[in-house]
Formats: structure tokens, sequence, C-alpha cells
């Protein structure tokens, strides 16, 4: 069999470490399960601008053109680091926004999950997160705001101005809905719809279409949420939630509150994915408040191998081998410093995560 042609894009700030971790356990699922990786490396982001003078160089591009699937690590520097750098070429304009248009990567799938027996690295109460916190986020990733036309200079009146638009048409509302209602016919067949139309025309046309795709799909009950109050749900009572579809911008932001609720940003893995290829990634940024440190959570990353597992390599028990070792680490009272809000666990290092994991996973055979 052909090897599986993987393009590894550590990127910036705890990209290289925990992307490390990461590309440890693929590879000891990978000589477990005779599977043969074919691992390219490629510069992305702000490192990639100093590197190559490009935030993604066409060396990267040929080699993720070339590739099956992308796991590509956080990119990004410091506000004020950000500067260097010239406004195109800035990791998420120069880079991120490349990436996903390239490979029309429309859906993003973030999971926010924690099991009961986690709840206590959540900042929520019990009696909140109840039997845990377990639905999932989709986001259309390709289009809204962030992908609009934008323009900026200098108005009739002399004043510097902006506009930025948010851009639909009902085939990329439609596609994400597919994926939004073939998510929920898998899970509990409810579909959190989060939108704005009490203001965004953008959010009208959505709902339109929600309704229209949602009629192939009579089983499934949906519930429609303005964003505002469902970033006040997420908080109050998140275990209403099983499967939310939205906006580009809304998921950006709801996402992170989602990790915020599990109690870190570094419990949240994501898969992006387009007609052809996907790309792999945690949902967090660089953090740059603690690269080079050791001491960054590397789940996201490794769950988003997990992901890679399930949904480009069609290995599902690998994935939940993946998913259920890492949990055992921390079912054995062990974590990484973003997640210690009591005294007795036991602070491990990114580096330990890994080799815990390991551990766990030569256990279960
Ligand atoms: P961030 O997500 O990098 O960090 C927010 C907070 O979460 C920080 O306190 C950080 O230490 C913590 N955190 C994030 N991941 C963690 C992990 N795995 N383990 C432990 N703690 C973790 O957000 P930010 O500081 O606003 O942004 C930093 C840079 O990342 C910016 O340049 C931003 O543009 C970029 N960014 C990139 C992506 C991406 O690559 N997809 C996404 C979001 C932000």
């Amino acid at each position: 069999m052909a090897a599986f042609k993987i393009a590894v894009l550590e990127g910036d700030g705890i990209g290289p470490e925990i992307m490390a971790e990461a590309v440890k356990l693929l590879k000891v699922v990978a000589e477990r399960s005779g599977l043969e990786l074919d691992l390219g490396y490629g510069a992305f982001g702000a490192s990639a601008y100093f590197s190559h003078g490009r935030a993604f160089p066409d060396e990267t591009k040929r080699l993720c053109d070339e590739a099956q699937a992308i796991l590509k690590g956080p990119i990004g520097l410091s506000h004020e680091e950000s500067q260097k750098i010239p406004v195109d070429e800035q990791p998420e304009r120069g880079a991120l926004l490349p990436l996903r248009r390239r490979y029309n990567t429309f859906a993003n799938f973030r999971p926010v999950y924690l099991p009961q027996e986690l709840a206590h690295f959540s900042p929520l109460k019990s009696a909140v997160i109840g039997s845990g916190i377990d639905f999932i986020i989709i986001r259309e990733l390709v289009g809204g705001l962030y992908f609009g036309a934008k323009e900026s200079g200098i108005n009739a009146q002399g004043k510097r101005y902006v506009t930025e638009s948010l851009e639909y048409d009902e085939d990329q509302i439609s596609r994400i809905a597919h994926v939004a209602f073939d998510t929920a016919m898998g899970r509990k067949k409810v579909l959190h719809n989060i939108h704005k139309s009490n203001v965004l025309k953008s959010s009208v046309l959505w709902n339109e279409i929600i309704a229209e795709v949602g009629a192939n799909y009579p089983e499934v009950e949906v519930r429609h949420i303005l964003v505002d109050a469902a970033a006040t749900y997420l908080c109050l009572n998140p275990g209403q939630f099983d499967v939310m579809v939205m906006e580009n911008m809304f998921g950006d932001i709801l996402s992170d509150q989602g990790g915020g609720i599990l109690g870190s940003l570094g419990l949240m893995p994501s898969a992006c994915v387009g007609p052809e290829k996907a790309y792999y990634e945690p949902s967090h940024g660089s953090a740059p408040d603690i690269a080079g440190q050791n001491i960054a959570n590397p789940y996201s990353m490794i769950g988003s191998v997990a992901m890679m597992l399930e949904m480009s390599l069609h290995l599902p028990e690998e994935g939940s081998r993946l998913w259920q070792a890492m949990r055992r680490v921390f079912g054995r009272g062990y974590c990484t410093p973003d997640l210690s809000q009591e005294t007795d666990v036991k602070m491990i290092s990114t580096s330990d995560f890994g080799d815990l994991v390991v551990e766990e996973l030569a256990a279960a055979d």
C-alpha cells in the first residue's frame, strides 16, 4: 500500500512543541496499524515569513497540494510582534485564509467535549455541567465576513474609513447546512441554528436555506438561537446543545467560548474539511504567552490527529483509542498547567503528556 502523505505545518509559538507530541503519537498509531506515513514538513505562518519572506511559501503550497491531508499547528504572534510583519503577510491574512481558500475547506468541525469525570477542569459549577459537556460546533469556514470584500481608504470627508462585507450565496450556505444536518442525524437529531436575523440580512438568507435544507431531514429538530443569546446559554446550560451550526465569525468566537467552558483552549481540536482535502488544527492560536516553556497542553493537537485518523484515514478505532488514551492520562490525575485549578493534580509538561499517552496506548494493547 502506498504511504499516506501528510503535510506537517508546525506553525508558530507553541506550534512546534505540541506538533512534536502529535507526530510522536501519529507514529505510534501508524506502527501499530501497519500504516505507512510520508511526512513532509513545511514552513507556515510568521516563522515562514521570517525564514522565506512569505507566510505561505510556494514550497509549502506544493507540499500541501501533494499531501493527502494536512496537519497544522497554530500560527501567529503577539499583537506587538505582529506589527513587524506587513499587514497582508501577517499570519492569518497571509497564510491561514489562503490555506482555507486553496482547499475550499468550508466545513469546520469543532468538538467541545468534557466527560463528567473531568468536570473539575471547567470553570462552570458541576450542577451546570450535569452529565458532562458534549456538543460540536459546525462553523462555515470559507465565507462570511472573513472572506468578503474589503476596502479601506480616505472618504470624501477626508476621514479614514474601512468596509468589510459579510457575503454568502445560497450554495455556500446549503453545503454547510447539509454537513450540519448530516452530523445531527448521526447524533441526537437536534440542530441549533445560530444566527442574527434580527439585524443581519445575511442571517435572513442563512435561515431560509436552513429551512429549505431541513425539509430533507424531517427527523432533525431545528432550534433557532440568536448568536448573542447562544453565548449566554453556553455558560448557563451547555447541556442543551448537541450540534450547532453557524457563520464563520460567529463560529470563531463561540468556539473559543467552548474552550473557555471546558477550562482551556488546549482542549479544542478541529477538522477543516473541503471537497478534496482536509486539514486538521487546534482551534486556538499560538499562545505566545507560554511558548517555548514545554507547558502547553497538546491535547488539542493530538486530538486533531485523532480527527484525521477518523476523517481522512478512515481509521475510527485508532482515533477512538487515541481519545481514550488521552482521557485516561487526565483520569490518572495528570494535567498541564492550563487545567490545574485543584491542588492535588500531578502537573506535567507538554512532552510528559505525549509520553504518558504513548504509555496508555501500549497498556491498552
Ligand atoms: P491563543 O488561542 O493563542 O491563546 C489564548 C489563551 O489560551 C492564552 O492564555 C494561551 O496561553 C491559552 N492557550 C491556547 N492554547 C493553549 C494550549 N494548547 N495549552 C495551554 N494554553 C493554551 O489566542 P491569542 O493569544 O489571542 O492569539 C495568539 C496568536 O494566535 C495571535 O497571533 C492570533 O492571531 C493567533 N491565532 C491563530 C489561530 C490559528 O492558527 N488557527 C487561531 C487563533 C488565534
